[in-house]
């Protein structure tokens, strides 16, 4: 496999790290502080084209390779990680989910306008008594007549007071009244739908993320996405590619990790001399630098695979779990560098040690991506 960037991967990589460095970075530590979301920079971001980078030039996007679309990921996240999971929500999962599984009406509907930024879209399949256990979920979707009829809550969704519409799973009864689950596209003004909590995080701060209420919320029978009772399948093929992209975010907060230590380094002094003098502080940057580029060809090579349709559930979930454990190897190594003051706000690896934490968990726990990839081995 060639893991060397093409000349429009490159393009694609300068301009963004260019956008980084002139627009995302100023603003970072304010928009973390004050937890406000990131809506200018999101604008900024959609007249570049970056929210359609999943879409087709048929429904208005610039759609590029998926490893052009993880590139701009780590670029982002290696600037402000909310930022890049806010984006990687939105086209991994929210238009994924639609270009695959929706109709010509629903792609017409949303695809445009979620290509330039005029809606943001969520996913919403998480409930408070069930996360990994996708089979355990409660919120129910009835038929009546031309519309369904949606009951139950939706907890941990980003993006969920942002966006404007949601790709949102609900259990519907089969023929023989056998549970199945369902998607829907759900817009955020639909009556019987209101948000009721925002989530008190430990980090990602500028990265909302709530809970949301559904009360006889009614939708458009047409709103239905895919078939009814083909919910959980749509859920694992978006969550799929949409790992990968935790895993680009995983790798680009881990490089700014190295960056941030790296420098520090070379400016701390101790004992007479500065810090990178002392081979115990080398070995961590040889560490961590291994972590990451490791980190990187596993992300690289989903991405690929996924661009040639092979199935990368496998892959996908390697990528994110060993990127993410490796984030927080990273981060655990570049704060101790910087020695007591890597514990204070003063310093960005205090917000990336918190933004890290959340790796392994969402998009499929640590231990989920391990059932995933033990599974795949066994069957093989
Ligand atoms: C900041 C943030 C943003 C999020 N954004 C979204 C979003 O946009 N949309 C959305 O739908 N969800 C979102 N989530 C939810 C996230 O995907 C879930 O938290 C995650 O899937 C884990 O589910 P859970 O929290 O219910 O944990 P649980 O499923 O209750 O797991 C608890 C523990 O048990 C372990 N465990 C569970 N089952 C098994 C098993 N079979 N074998 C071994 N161990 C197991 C888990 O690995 C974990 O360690 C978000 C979460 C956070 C924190």
């Amino acid at each position: 496999m060639n893991f060397d960037l093409t000349e429009d991967q490159i393009l694609i990589r300068d301009m963004i790290q260019e956008f980084a460095q002139n627009e995302i970075k100023p603003h970072a530590k304010a928009l973390e502080k004050s937890h406000q979301f990131p809506e200018e920079l999101l604008k900024k971001l959609a007249d570049l084209g970056i929210l359609g980078m999943s879409i087709p030039s048929d429904y208005g996007g610039i759609k590029t390779d998926t490893l052009s679309l993880m590139i701009t990921l780590e670029e982002i996240s290696r600037a402000l990680p909310s930022l890049s999971v806010i984006i990687s929500v939105h086209s991994s999962l929210f238009s994924q989910a639609i270009l695959q599984f929706g109709t010509d009406q629903q792609k017409k509907k949303y695809l445009p306008k979620a290509a330039i930024g005029e809606i943001l879209g969520a996913f919403a399949l998480t409930e408070p008594g069930a996360g990994s256990d996708i089979q355990g979920l409660n919120t129910k979707a009835e038929k009546k007549g031309d519309m369904y009829i949606l009951n139950g809550t939706k907890a941990w969704v980003t993006t969920g007071s942002n966006a404007l519409a949601y790709i949102l799973f609900a259990v519907t009864q089969d023929h023989q009244n056998k549970n199945k689950l369902s998607a829907f596209i759900v817009d955020k003004d639909s009556p019987g739908l209101r948000i009721c909590h925002i989530e008190e995080k430990m980090g990602l701060n500028a990265s909302i993320t709530a809970e949301i209420v559904l009360e006889d919320c009614r939708i458009p029978a047409e709103n239905l996405l895919g078939q009814e009772g083909r919910g959980a399948s749509i859920a694992l093929h978006c969550l799929d590619g949409s790992r990968i992209g935790i895993a680009a975010q995983s790798v680009g907060l881990s490089q700014r990790a190295l960056d941030e230590a790296v420098k520090y380094a070379k400016q701390r002094k101790a004992f007479g001399k500065t810090i990178n003098n002392f081979q115990a502080i080398q070995f961590m940057i040889a560490d961590m630098a291994t972590f990451i580029e490791s980190a990187r060809l596993l992300t690289y090579r989903a991405s690929i695979l996924l661009d040639k349709g092979g199935p990368i559930s496998k892959e996908a979930s390697m990528a994110k779990l060993y990127a993410s454990e490796a984030a927080n190897k990273t981060v655990y190594l570049a704060l101790q560098i910087h020695g007591g003051y890597g514990y204070s706000k003063e310093f960005v690896i205090e917000q990336l040690y918190r933004d890290a934490r959340v790796l392994t968990l969402y998009e499929g726990t640590s231990e989920i991506q391990r059932l995933v990839i033990s599974r795949h081995l066994l069957r093989e």
